[in-house]
């Protein structure tokens, strides 16, 4: 019997990457998937299907909201059985937000969700879209000999390298590789072959495991980046701030903040309303070890939760995730402090 032919459903949201110069006045134009084919004709190469939806109106990603991520769960779940694995077209400037986010909501995923984007518009001439996009609908259905995605998880295609979305972060607005993981191996990589690494993917749930989606989001939650000179009336707007529910402090490298007195009391004022207050460090790379000096012990004391490595886009999807599920605030914190996907060590 004939197989089936495997499918990738492309879920272009907009960015960079979906621009074309028109054959007008040669302006940046949103170019229409329908014609995918004619303009990247390598991916007839692949033997499969390849679907597209396209969002109306196309979104810069600076303008993404979780409304967006709840209408990417939903694509999803609603054409899960009928596609091998799913590209995210999107903008890079949140591209990290937004994987990390979709990471969390997805619940239960054997299938790869890749997303994807371009410094330069596919349509032009020095374009790292095509590859960009060319590889990722490969990895979205890459399978291994059982027939099960090699992937099941949300993560980013770029440059090369295939990163966990909930580890990613943006480090550089103008070169190609864009994107890194400094604190996860790379997933993938691409040469001659795309060379997947194994042990460090997400393994895939048991055979007949139905995704979940979660759309349910709180996002009460405000950052406060620590900083020389920040002053008392700052830092109490932010960690008392009316309507909030969780503040992620931005800390300086292993998890330090001011030791002065009325800081720690702002935070303990903060901590004792219920407020979930969680620590990422500033640093690219590393974590956050509240134990190693006082300044970072009396943040641990005042009630502050340790990030350990997440990036301040995996606490920030990861707070509104779980927030959004739960209503107690304890429940928050002990959950905060459990990898559910992947995102911390
Ligand atoms: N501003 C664009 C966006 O993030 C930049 C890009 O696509 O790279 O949507």
């Amino acid at each position: 019997m004939k197989q089936k032919k495997s499918a990738v459903l492309l879920i272009y949201t907009g960015g960079t990457i979906g621009m074309k110069e028109s054959a007008g006045d040669g302006g940046l134009v949103p170019f229409d998937f329908a014609g995918i084919l004619e303009e990247v004709p390598e991916l007839r190469r692949f033997d499969l299907r390849i679907d597209h939806r396209t969002f109306d109106p196309l979104i810069d990603s600076s303008d993404i909201v979780p409304e967006i991520w709840c209408s990417i769960a939903e694509i999803i779940r609603d054409s899960y059985d009928r596609y091998d694995g799913f590209v995210v077209l999107h903008g890079t400037d949140t591209m990290a937000y937004s994987a990390s986010a979709l990471s969390f909501m997805l619940k239960g995923l054997a299938k790869p969700v890749v997303f994807t984007g371009s410094q330069l518009p596919i349509g032009s001439l020095r374009t790292d879209g095509r590859e960009n996009l060319v590889s990722a609908v490969e990895i979205a259905s890459a399978k291994g000999p059982d027939g099960r995605a090699l992937v099941p998880e949300a993560c980013i295609w770029f440059n090369s390298q295939l990163l966990r979305g909930n580890r990613s972060t943006k480090m550089n607005a103008v070169a190609f590789d864009a994107f890194r993981s400094p604190n996860y191996p790379v997933l993938a990589e691409a040469g001659i072959s795309i060379r997947y690494n194994t042990p460090h993917i997400l393994p895939l749930p048991p055979e007949g495991t139905e995704l979940q989606i979660n759309t349910s989001l709180d996002t009460r939650v405000a950052i406060l980046k620590i900083h020389p000179g920040i002053t008392p009336q700052v830092a109490r707007n932010v960690l008392l701030g009316e309507g909030i529910r969780a503040v992620i402090l931005e800390t300086y490298g292993s998890g330090n903040a001011i030791s002065k007195q009325w800081f720690i009391d702002i935070v303990k004022e903060a901590a004792d309303s219920g407020r979930i207050l969680l620590n990422v460090t500033q640093c690219p790379a590393g974590e956050v070890n509240m134990d190693l000096y006082a300044t970072g012990k009396a943040l641990k004391n005042a009630g502050v939760i340790s990030g350990r490595d997440l990036t301040t886009e995996g606490a920030l999807a990861k707070l509104f995730h779980l927030m959004g599920c739960n209503p107690l605030n304890d429940k928050v914190k002990e959950l905060l402090q459990l990898p559910l996907r992947g995102e911390m060590s």
